[in-house]
């Protein structure tokens, strides 16, 4: 019989999102053939992670800062105060941050409008956001990043009749056709939205 802090152990690690029972047994044994040092940095970087890790209370990304601070990306002075981009999760945020493109700041909404599973504007970070924009704020243009699918739309859509009459630019990232994509083989409703998103050259 399996000893009981292996089961246990198994049970937790089955819990994360695509680890099967299999994988999670796969798991232990591996950290129990491990070294005794990695299983305890493990374990105290998971507690590091729940003890140390907040939400930054301005835009609501990770920080791990001390109380009454703001995130890296708040707080940079050589960020755009007049965008900012706005992103369903984290994920989102950081893959954005990749293309080392973007210079503004961000507010992540924690999620997208989803009436089916109960998720209405009070469940998002919006009322935070029009807070940000209340007095003196330099933000001119938000940019609603969420992803193209029906909740991503339908928020974006949500977004931009409540932030618009407040008299700012409100910008959608442009949907189309992938780097390195066949024309041939794009969907209907991409190559769609490829055409009505056309640029001049
Ligand atoms: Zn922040």
């Amino acid at each position: 019989m399996t000893p009981d802090a292996i089961n246990r152990l198994v049970a937790q690690l089955a819990k994360l999102p695509g680890i099967g029972e299999k994988t999670a047994q796969r798991l232990a044994f591996y950290v129990l053939r491990s070294p005794p040092e990695y299983a305890r940095g493990l374990a105290a970087a998971l507690t590091e992670v729940v003890d140390k890790v907040k939400l930054c209370n301005q835009c609501f990304s990770l920080h791990d800062g001390p109380e009454g601070t703001v995130c890296s990306f708040c707080s940079d002075s050589r960020r755009d105060d007049r965008l900012v981009c706005v992103v369903e999760g984290i994920a989102d945020e950081l893959a954005i941050e990749r293309t080392r493109e973007f210079k503004g700041r961000y507010h992540v909404l924690h999620g997208v409008l989803s009436p089916l599973e109960g998720v209405g504007p009070d469940q998002l970070r919006i009322k935070e956001l029009l807070v940000r924009l209340q007095g003196e704020s330099p933000i001119e243009e938000i940019i609603v990043a969420t992803n193209p699918d029906v909740e991503g739309e339908a928020t974006a859509l949500y977004l931009t009749r409540l932030l618009k009459p407040i008299g700012l630019k409100v910008s959608r990232l442009a949907q189309g056709i992938p780097m390195g994509g066949d024309l041939e083989f794009a969907d209907q409703a991409t190559l769609a939205r490829a055409l009505a998103a056309r640029r001049d050259l």
